[in-house]
């Protein structure tokens, strides 16, 4: 299986394809312009001294400062950052937003960390990092295990060493603490709005179409219960330990409620009614993409969707939540099955398109409300869908190739002369 870093290229190298952009513009739009990479030493509550390793990935700052979250999980890579970094710029250019690309990670596993720790975590990551971020350089913002309060550590780190009030460095705040409104559902707010559109496109009637969302945090969580307001039925979760499947359905609030109390969804029967929950079958999350679903929703973590497994996959539309889900050699197997793939780069740029409402508002001193984020959100994902998918119907192409068009060719127009 190609790495999460190789796959991002070869996307890129794909889209470039059908573009006039020439060997060196393609080279430039490809290479990472900074690779941070830090160790810190932290004292654990158990006494013992701990080095952790992090990085911070600067992809293309062409558009605007590097924007892209930090991730806390045990399998943290370079390679993994250098693709989630890449994926960034191409977001933040599909949506049009003058920012570029970067991100984030540290290796550690956050479930076995006191919160203490993971403050030290924090504040120790800030420090190591304090001179390649800023509000105009790199303005990091949470990621998968990473927090609104973790973002509040960084912050005020970063303030306190360079004796500045900098609310623009950071996004994903907490609301009372310089964060936007709506920013918690941000991710999965334009993932519906992606979802709806592709709907449309595809004909089909929203009401009472089956979904199945693999992930169940802040975006596949928040995704399957707006989704389940809408009217859709949410046949099928996973979270990482594992998965469940009803065709009745299942109400996304009831899941979450049984999840907190029983350690994962895969210990949990509960649907709509009492009586249904007997329906419910025990699933390893890979055998939960194959189950029988109207869309997928890949929502948890790269490489999920493969050569492999992408033959089985029963979905019309496959929507990604998650950074990287699918693999190159999937893309191929999905669109010869005439499945429709909303991509990462449009789908889950709900997330990246509030950050930067945030950051607006850090920087002019402002507070908008609810209802005007929203909206705005929802012209942003709109109009970057119909961009993209007008793209494909000119290219004749799926709308990954096409996206990545759209990419390239709003990054050339920023290109900066070379030295
Ligand atoms: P999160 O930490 O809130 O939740 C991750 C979820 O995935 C958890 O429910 C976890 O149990 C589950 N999970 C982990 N490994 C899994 C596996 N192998 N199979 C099934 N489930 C698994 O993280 P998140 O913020 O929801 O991020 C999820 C994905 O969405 C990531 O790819 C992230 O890069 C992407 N994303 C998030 C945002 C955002 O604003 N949070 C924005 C854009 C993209």
């Amino acid at each position: 299986m190609p790495s999460a870093y190789e796959n991002a290229l070869k996307q890129i190298d794909k889209a470039a394809a059908l573009t006039k952009v020439d060997s060196e513009t393609l080279a430039r739009i490809k290479s990472v312009n900074k690779i941070v990479q830090v160790e810190f030493p932290i004292v654990l509550d158990s006494g013992k001294t701990k080095i952790f390793q992090a990085y911070r990935v600067q992809h293309n700052n062409w558009r605007g400062p590097y924007k892209g979250g930090i991730r806390y999980h045990w399998n943290v890579d370079l390679d993994e950052v250098k693709a989630l970094a890449t994926w960034m710029t191409l977001k933040c250019a599909v949506l049009d937003l003058p920012m570029g690309g970067g991100k984030g990670g540290v290796i550690v596993d956050p479930r076995d960390c006191s919160k203490s720790e993971l403050e030290k975590i924090s504040r120790a990551f800030a420090r190591a990092i304090v001179t390649d971020i800023g509000p105009e350089v790199d303005v990091p913002a949470p990621d998968v295990y990473t927090t609104p309060e973790i973002m509040g550590w960084i912050r005020d780190e970063y303030e306190k060493i360079t004796s500045t009030s900098a609310p623009a460095l950071i996004t994903g705040k907490k609301v009372e603490n310089g964060g936007s409104e709506g920013r918690d559902i941000a991710t999965a707010q334009g993932g519906v709005h992606v979802l709806n559109e592709a709907v449309k496109k595809l004909k089909l009637n929203a009401k009472g179409l089956r979904v199945v969302i693999q992930g169940f945090g802040n975006a596949g969580g928040v995704m399957a219960r707006l989704l389940f307001e809408q009217g859709y039925k949410i046949v099928g979760i996973a979270d990482s330990k594992g998965a469940i499947y009803n065709p009745d359905g299942f109400e996304p609030k009831l899941v979450y409620s049984c999840k907190l109390e029983k350690g994962a969804v895969n210990n949990c029967s509960i649907t709509l009614h009492e009586d249904n929950a007997k329906n419910t079958v025990h699933l390893s999350n890979e055998e939960l993409l194959e189950q029988d679903c109207d869309i997928l929703i890949p929502a948890a973590l790269e490489n999920q969707i493969t050569g492999q497994n992408a033959d089985r996959i029963k979905a019309k539309l496959i929507v990604e939540l998650a950074n990287g889900p699918t693999t190159t050699g999937a893309d191929r197997i999905l669109r010869e099955k005439g499945i429709m793939v909303a991509p990462d780069i449009l789908a889950n740029a709900g997330g990246v398109t509030v950050s930067y409402f945030e950051w607006l508002q850090n920087k002019r001193d402002e507070k908008w409300s609810k209802e005007d984020v929203l909206q705005k959100l929802e012209e942003k994902m709109v109009a970057a869908f119909a961009a993209v998918y007008e793209k494909a119907q000119e290219l004749d192409v799926d709308l990954r190739r096409a996206a990545g068009v759209l990419a390239i060719e709003r990054l050339v127009k920023a290109m900066p002369k070379s030295a």
